[in-house]
């Protein structure tokens, strides 16, 4: 029988995912006696599995294509995660949803947060571009959307959802100079690596590259980026900080910064292909 609480991660198909590594070693770290399952639900199978789940488990984590479809399970939901429509953490205890998605993304930036003051430049219109298009406009000049397609239904919709706030751009026509470029499309992640979002002329006209891929932890866009003597971010920051904000809110205690430093450093120096 396991010790202590038990966690997890639901989601689709988790091969891939960091999150148990990422989260086992904050546990230890913090001296929690817990233990954190890869819990992978076929599509068809959620509404029957997911009750079950959360009275099993302590605190979930949860990815795609999930992130809304454990809305109607939950008792109330953090200001966050009402604002998005998405959870991606689970208090099992108190039925309460959190979005620590979004809190990952604004403690990454640090102080590169100011660059979402100016003109901002997102790639993409999916789960993390929709977050991420709506903490910019919290703060921005500006906001231009890239897209690889207008007509699609998650372009159409987040136009529709951010009603003229922004404007709506084809990848391959945009133009105009960006304090930050944001990318929020999976264009360069494992295994795609030689792929890029856009062309480095678009690339030189910003003066902030953020990447949300965290594998490979230096994409062809954050590369070419530093090149060019660009300050450039990838995803990895992110990925850990989410982390650590769930668990901050299952353990109730601060996770300290030098601790996640150490293991984004830690995380970005392996290799996670395959
Ligand atoms: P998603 O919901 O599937 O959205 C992906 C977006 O990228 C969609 O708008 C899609 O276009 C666009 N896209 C996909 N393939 C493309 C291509 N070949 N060319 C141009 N655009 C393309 O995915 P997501 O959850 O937002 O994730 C997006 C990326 O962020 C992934 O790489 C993911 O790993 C990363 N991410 C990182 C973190 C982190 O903690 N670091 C957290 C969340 C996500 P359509 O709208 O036309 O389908």
């Amino acid at each position: 029988m396991k010790q202590g609480k038990i966690f997890g991660l639901i989601g689709e198909k988790l091969g891939h995912s960091l999150s148990g590594q990422i989260h086992s070693r904050l546990f230890a770290a913090l001296g929690a006696e817990a233990h954190y399952d890869l819990i992978e639900i076929p599509r068809g199978e959620f509404a029957d599995t997911f009750p079950r789940l959360l009275t099993e488990y302590d605190g979930l984590n949860v990815t795609i294509p999930y992130k809304r479809a454990v809305l109607p399970y939950l008792e109330s939901l953090a200001p966050e995660a009402a604002e998005y429509g998405a959870v991606n953490t689970i208090d099992c205890v108190a039925r309460t949803g959190y979005n620590t998605d979004v809190t990952g993304f604004l403690r990454s930036l640090g102080e590169r947060a100011e660059s979402l003051a100016g003109d901002v430049l997102l790639l993409g219109a999916g789960g993390a571009a929709r977050m991420m298009a709506k903490e910019a406009l919290r703060r921005c000049r500006s906001l231009t959307v890239a897209v690889r397609d207008p007509g699609s239904e998650n372009a159409a919709s987040l136009c529709q959802e951010l009603a003229g706030a922004a404007r709506f751009v084809p990848l391959g026509q945009i133009e105009g100079r960006y304090d930050a470029l944001l990318n929020a499309t999976p264009v360069g992640m494992w295994p795609g690596v030689e792929g890029c979002p856009v062309d480095e002329l678009v690339i030189a006209r910003c003066g902030f590259v953020f990447d949300a891929i965290y594998n490979p932890a230096e994409t062809r866009l954050l590369r070419a980026a530093r090149a060019l003597g660009i300050p450039a971010l990838g995803g990895m920051g992110m990925l850990v900080l989410q982390a650590a904000a769930a668990q901050e809110i299952w353990l109730g205690q601060p996770v300290d910064g030098d601790l996640t430093n150490r293991l984004i450093r830690s995380l970005e120096g392996t290799s996670h292909a395959g």
